[in-house]
């Protein structure tokens, strides 16, 4: 039925590359979706836990990163996270939403990859070829593109590039995005893990390895950011959703600060506790508000001298010293976990040298880029998949 001739190539079947096929397809589009790997839609099946967190109820610009801001708002602005939302209710998929704005499926992540597969098979237009991988793309006189694969040659008008990031290669990370990207003139930003937990080699090591399992509320905060989220020890080092977002601000060498208690006032606790039980200890004070076991190892870590001491007989100054430090203990990672377990990469494809209305490259007609392979990175949250979805759309209207 298909000849190796199609209007539309996409690279990849991941969330944007399969959101994009069906919806140039409902335009008429003849569309061929190129997948490396013997299944489809690995990362989506994989993410939020196997729930999907596929979207966010408060999407703005400030939740993405990139070196060009403003690129994302168009994209985000004709397809929100409200078109996305109303997709999955025509498919009757259950969902809840948990802290700060995040919608899950309730039933499983598959269900949104097979509502995908689904809006795909209705078209009758797209044909979907798994353990195809992409070797080169080559421009071909006035009549777009050759690609080369693992499988044989294939032509089409328009190519997108909807290769994902580097970030687990187990789920079909690669970096050819970013090589058919400088093939054709583009500037890639420097790429690096981001959403991945924080490594040290360090005293704290041994601290975050005794504690892990151990999970509390706290504030991380640098210079660029700060999230206050569960913070979960490892044996590694630090993890969970506020170790997650702050990586996303972080280089190696620098280091942050926790507040481990970002919703108590310590000084005043301390006065007032000082008065009301005089006999207490800091560490009997502190477990109402912490795990006993945190609250020992911070013990050993900032008033080990004074840890058999009752409050009265701590001076002001000596207390205030304290609850500077459980406001803002400084850690210096040594490296994060790296592309293995990150949910993202940072950096990509220069967005000024692609138009933000089609996602159409500025240096070559006909090529487009969606996704993560782009300069654009979400937080936590659905934000990664919100920007699969929008960008996805705004090239879906022009390849
Ligand atoms: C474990 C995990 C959990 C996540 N959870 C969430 C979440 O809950 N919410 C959220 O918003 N984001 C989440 N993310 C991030 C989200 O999955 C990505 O941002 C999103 O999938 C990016 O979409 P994409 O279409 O750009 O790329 P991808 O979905 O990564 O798709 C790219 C596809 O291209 C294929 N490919 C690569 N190279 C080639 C080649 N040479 N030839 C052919 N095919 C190739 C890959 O195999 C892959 O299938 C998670 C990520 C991970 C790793």
């Amino acid at each position: 039925m298909f000849s190796n001739q199609y209007d539309v190539i996409v690279l990849g079947a991941g969330a944007s590359s399969l959101m994009l096929a069906y919806m140039a397809a409902q335009r008429g589009r003849k569309v061929l979706v190129m997948e490396k790997a013997n299944k489809v839609g690995k990362k989506i099946l994989m993410s939020g836990g196997g729930k999907c967190n596929f979207t966010n109820l408060y999407v703005e610009p400030e939740n993405f990163i990139s070196h060009n801001p403003h690129f994302v708002i168009s994209a985000l602005t004709r397809y929100t996270n409200w078109d996305f939302i109303g997709l999955v209710c025509e498919h009757g998929i259950e969902y809840e939403e948990r802290k700060h704005g995040q919608l899950f499926t309730l039933n499983g992540a598959k269900e949104i990859l097979s509502m995908l597969l689904a809006e795909c098979n209705k078209t009758g237009r797209v044909e979907i070829k798994t353990s195809c991988e992409v070797k080169a793309v080559t421009p071909v006189d006035d009549q777009g593109f050759q690609v080369a694969t693992s499988v044989g040659y294939f032509q089409a008008e328009s190519v997108v590039v909807a290769t994902g990031g580097l970030s687990v290669p187990t789920l079909g990370g690669s970096g050819i995005g970013y090589d058919i990207a400088k093939q054709f003139g583009h500037y890639v930003h420097p790429t690096r893990a981001g959403l991945v937990p924080f490594t040290f080699s360090d005293q704290f090591k041994e601290v975050t390895t005794r504690l892990s399992g151990n999970a509390v509320d706290a504030t991380l905060s640098n210079d660029l950011n700060s999230f206050t989220e569960a913070l979960l020890f490892t044996h590694r080092g630090l993890s969970g959703p506020s170790s997650l977002q702050l990586s996303n601000y972080w280089n190696v060498g620098q280091s942050f600060h926790i507040n481990f208690l970002p919703y108590l006032e310590l000084v005043d606790f301390f006065k007032t506790k000082k008065t009301s039980q005089p006999k207490v200890l800091l560490r009997t004070l502190l477990t109402e508000h912490l795990p006993k076991s945190v609250v020992l190892e911070l013990q050993n870590l900032i008033w080990a001298e004074s840890a058999d001491i009752a409050i009265a007989n701590l001076s002001d100054e000596k207390l205030e010293q304290i609850a500077q430090r459980l406001h803002a203990f400084e850690v210096k990672p040594s490296g994060t976990e790296g592309y293995r377990t990150a949910e993202v990469t940072l950096g990509g494809v220069d967005t000024t040298e692609v138009s933000s209305k089609t996602m159409e490259s500025k240096k070559q007609k006909g090529l487009y880029f969606i996704g993560e392979v782009l300069d654009v990175s979400g937080h936590l949250g659905g934000f990664n998949f919100q920007w699969a979805w929008s960008s996805a759309h705004a090239a879906s209207q022009y390849v």
